[in-house]
This record gives structure tokens, C-alpha cells and sequence, in this order.
């Protein structure tokens, strides 16, 4: 099922494999007909995460690239609008000449050399990875998963044994009585029998630890033995999972299935995860959407630079077309995050307005970042009528960016992904990335307008990063700290290396309540 948790547990199996010296990479599969996730709505399908090389792909390669530390590619998500698209253009150049193209073998077969390419994938700077992992997304008995089932049934047979195994995620729900019930994993892995496929390892999504008489009941009805039942129960923060699974055993189940050489764990990410907060932040996200799935990114690199500080960010979600102003006031820090269209937008601009005249520490992305520019060119330049031309009539201090101008289809047009940024010396940006070139993934229609930018600038405003000849990252000296950033820095922080510009807000705001009280 979604929102089981296959995603953290996939990431988290990597973890394990990682932790223990294995080069890891992973693949989702999304058994929908989109060729990507960039079209989607993020309100129902979650973030679109970007990848360096610009694909806009599904949220938990997001979660892939932050529990194993690697850069993800394209190949990496596939989708059933991928595969369909490759088989229906080889057949149209006559590739399948005289034959008649089927599910089987032709779709299957395209799956199977879809998982092959991105397994052996080389990204420059990464090892070449030992193991693959592949999920699955969708529930086992769908129609839309049946292709690719059956192409991991032919894979199985034409690899050697100890080449896979088959972790089964399954939902073990409480009755009414307390009671944990095994009927549900007891009828999907009999499902997936019949599509020829055994779990070999079965995770057990509950809210409470399965115990040992459930774990012998799942062993009993589907055919495995007790220890590779792994009890999966919910934790408060996701980057705990891999410990828990490997207090169930689940490194020694995996390495005896795969036929790998037992080695100690390496202990750093337990340590990063478990290290105690000495103090908290509380932060506002003002945002037209109020789901946490579609902000997971920035949520999960406020956690990340929080860690590293010591810092527990408390975050607040401000609905940008309801909040009470007045209520600004009761956070330690003000975050605008990306987004596209004019709903909510003259609540963004107050709370940026709010936050610079405040001396509040403020970080915008991508929309943050223009709609920091329109509120400057209104309250400082004091050009009352600015506004982003996505937003409609006025001076559009935000205008489409010229390459865009032309763009008809909507699906993978955006500019996209990596891109260089050059910092300005002596500014807060360079302060924090300790460096003058950096490079941050993107994803956008619009740009600050070539034509304003001098009188915006000699109102104050500092450009602290170009790309050529494009803004990326504007800050308001004299304030605690208020940054923002055409990029979206969030797509590159992981646990292990902090986002910059997140570290330097997150520190902003502890230093705030530090003021305060002192
Ligand atoms: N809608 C804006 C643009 O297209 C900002 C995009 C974003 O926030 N990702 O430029």
C-alpha cells in the first residue's frame, strides 16, 4: 500500500548494506503512465524531487539519496510511461519487425533492461554499486504492478540464486481489541505466490512491535523462517529505521540471502542519529499547502542542519491564505518555500515583510526567493505595483526567463537541475559555503528582471550569487539573517552534509532566542 513506509524501509535496507561497506544504489518503480512525476499535483502524489541531472522524479529517491548519500539519476525512476514509450518508439523505427509486440515478453523485457542500465550506472564520484535495490511501488494484485512482478520473476530465474531476494513491506493492523492481525500479509504474500514470486524477508509495518507470537504466525502461513519476520514498528524520526531493523536482525538475514561476507557495522550513522538536542527552534513554513509530504525535502534539511547543531526545529505550517499576522511573532524563524501560481502569494510577501522589518532570520526558495524580490522592489524601492509576471499585471521585477518564452509542452521544460553558482565575496552566501563556486539543483520558469536589477540593488538589496548573468541568491544586509535563493538547496542536504544555507538559518534562529534571553 502507499504511505506504508516502503520508501524508509527500501532506503533503510540500503542503509544497512552501506553501513556494512556495500556500495549501494536504488531504483523506484512507479507503475503509473506519467514518463515522470513533474507534471503531478504535490498535493496528491507529494514533492517532485529533482535530481542533479534535472529529472523531476518521485519523493523517495529523495529519500534514497539522503539515507545512502549518493546522486540518483533519470535512469533511476522508472515509470510505466517510460518503459511504454521506449517499446512503442523501437517498434515504430522497426526494431520489432514482423513481430507482434506483447506485455510478454516486450514490456518485460524493456523492465528487466531498465533495472540492468540503472543498476550498473556509473555516476562520476560514486563506487559502482554492489546492490541494487528496486522497489516497487503500488499494491501487490494492482494490474497497473503486473508487468513489472512478472519481470522480477524472469529475473529471478535467469539469475543466479543468491543474486536476489524479496523483501515483502506489509501492513500488520491492530483490531479493535489491541490485537495485531496477520491476515492482511497472510493474503498478499499468497497473492504474490501466485504471480510465481516467494518473499523471502517479510517487514512488518505496525504501530507497536510484533512480537514473537505473531512473528511465529506470519512464518507459519507464509512459509519463511521466523527470523526473516522483521518487526518494522513506527519511529519518531525516519532516520532511526535502519537501526531498528538491524536490531531485528535484518543484516545477518540479508547478507545469508545474498551470499555476502558478514562485516561489523560501521557505527557514524548511529551516532549521528542519536546525538541529544540541547535546544529548540520554532519555524514557520508560510505556504499554499499545508501537507508536510510537500515540503518533505525542506522538512528534512531544517532535521538535518537541526541535528548538526544540536538544534530541534519545531516547524509550524501557516496556511499563506489564512494566517493571523500577529501570530508571526511566536516563531524564531520565517521560511517561504517554492511554488508555482498566485494562490496565497500576498500572505508570502507579508510574512518576508514582516520578517525583514522584524529582524526575524528569514529563508526564501525559488518562489521565496522572487517574492523576497517583489517585496523589497514594493516596501523598499517603492515600486507599489511589482509583482512576478506569473502573477499577472503590474512591473514585473520577476519576469520569464527568455529561453522559456517559446516552451509549449509543460511536462520536463522547466530550467532544471544542477547549475553553477558563482558567490560574491564578503557577502552572508559565501560566508556560509566557504567557497566561491557552488552548484545546486533548480527548477524554474522565472527569473529577476535583467532591467531592474540595478535600482533594486541600489535600494539595498545584494545579489550574492549569479549564474551568468541570472540572480540565484538575494540577502538584506544589516539583518540577523535573510537569505534566499533561486536554487533549491534542500535537494542536496543530507544528514551527513547539511544544507548551507539551512545550517546558517537554523543557527540564525537559535541565536535569536539566545538574544532574548540574554
Ligand atoms: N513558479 C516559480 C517559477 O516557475 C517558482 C518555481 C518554484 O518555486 N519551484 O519560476
Amino acid at each position: 500500500m502507499s504511505g506504508l513506509g516502503k520508501g524508509i524501509t527500501a532506503a533503510s535496507v540500503g542503509r544497512i548494506l552501506k553501513n556494512r561497506g556495500y556500495a549501494v544504489t536504488a531504483v523506484k518503480i512507479d507503475p503509473y503512465l506519467n514518463i515522470d512525476a513533474g507534471t503531478m499535483n504535490p498535493g496528491q502524489h507529494g514533492e517532485v524531487f529533482v535530481l542533479s541531472d534535472g529529472s523531476e522524479v518521485d519523493l523517495d529517491l529523495g529519500n534514497y539519496e539522503r539515507f545512502l548519500d549518493i546522486d540518483l539519476s533519470s535512469a533511476h525512476n522508472i515509470t510505466t510511461g517510460k518503459v511504454y514509450k521506449s517499446v512503442i518508439e523501437k517498434e515504430r523505427r522497426g526494431d520489432f519487425l514482423g513481430e507482434t509486440v506483447q506485455i510478454i515478453p516486450h514490456i518485460t523485457d524493456e523492465i528487466k533492461s531498465c533495472i540492468r542500465y540503472a543498476a550498473h550506472l556509473e555516476i562520476p564520484g560514486q563506487p559502482q554499486a554492489d546492490i541494487c535495490l528496486v522497489e516497487i511501488g503500488g499494491t501487490v494484485g494492482d494490474i497497473e504492478s503486473m508487468p513489472f512482478l512478472e519481470a522480477v520473476r524472469q529475473m529471478r530465474g535467469e539469475l543466479p540464486p543468491h543474486d536476489t531476494v524479496i523483501i515483502h513491506v506489509t501492513l500488520i493492523p491492530e483490531d479493535t481489541m489491541g490485537d495485531l492481525k496477520t491476515k492482511p500479509t497472510q493474503h498478499s504474500v499468497k497473492a504474490l505466490r501466485e504471480l510465481g514470486l516467494h518473499a523471502d524477508i517479510i517487514v512488518g509495518r505496525s504501530e507497536r512491535p510484533i512480537g514473537s507470537h505473531t512473528k511465529r504466525k506470519i512464518s507459519a502461513f507464509c512459509d519463511l523462517p521466523v527470523p526473516c519476520v522483521i518487526s518494522a514498528a513506527t519511529v519518531p524520526d525516519i532516520y532511526q529505521v535502519p537501526m531498528e531493523l538491524e536490531k531485528e536482525g535484518l543484516a545477518d538475514t540479508l547478507t545469508q540471502h545474498l551470499g555476502l561476507e558478514k562485516r561489523p557495522p560501521d557505527t557514524d550513522w548511529y551516532h549521528l542519529v542519536t546525538r541529544e538536542y540541547t535546544r529548540r527552534v520554532n519555524v514557520a513554513i508560510v505556504s499554499k499547502y499545508g501537507i508536510e509530504d510537500v515540503y518533505l525535502s525542506i522538512k528534512e534539511a531544517l532535521k538535518h542542519a537541526g541535528r548538526a547543531l544540536s538544534t530541534e526545529v519545531m516547524i509550524t505550517w501557516l496556511d499563506a491564505e489564512r494566517y493571523e499576522k500577529n501570530h508571526l511573532r511566536d516563531f524564531d524563524g520565517i521560511l517561504v518555500p517554492g511554488g508555482f501560481g498566485k494562490r496565497g502569494i500576498e500572505g508570502k510577501i507579508e510574512a518576508i515583510s514582516w520578517a525583514r522589518t522584524h529582524k526575524t532570520p528569514f529563508l526564501g526558495l525559488c518562489l521565496g526567493f522572487q517574492m523576497a524580490v517583489v517585496e523589497y522592489a514594493r516596501n523598499v524601492v517603492g515600486w507599489e505595483d511589482a509583482t512576478s509576471a506569473e502573477m499577472g499585471e503590474g512591473r514585473h521585477v520577476i519576469a520569464i526567463l527568455p529561453e522559456q518564452q517559446e516552451v509549449k509542452d509543460l511536462g520536463g521544460t522547466m530550467r532544471l537541475g544542477d547549475a553553477q553558482v558563482t558567490l560574491r565575496e564578503g557577502t552572508l552566501a559565501i560566508g556560509l559555503y566557504g567557497k566561491r563556486e557552488i552548484t545546486e539543483r533548480h527548477r524554474h520558469r522565472y527569473e529577476v528582471n535583467p532591467r531592474y536589477i540595478p535600482d533594486i540593488e541600489s535600494a539595498g538589496l545584494v545579489f550574492s550569487g549569479t549564474c551568468n548573468n541570472r540572480m540565484e541568491i538575494c540577502e538584506v544586509p544589516d539583518h540577523p539573517f535573510f537569505l534566499a535563493t533561486q536554487f533549491h538547496p534542500e535537494f542536496r542536504s543530507r544528514p551527513t552534509r547539511p544544507s548551507p544555507p539551512f545550517l546558517g538559518f537554523v543557527k540564525a534562529c537559535a541565536e535569536k532566542i539566545k538574544g532574548e534571553s540574554g
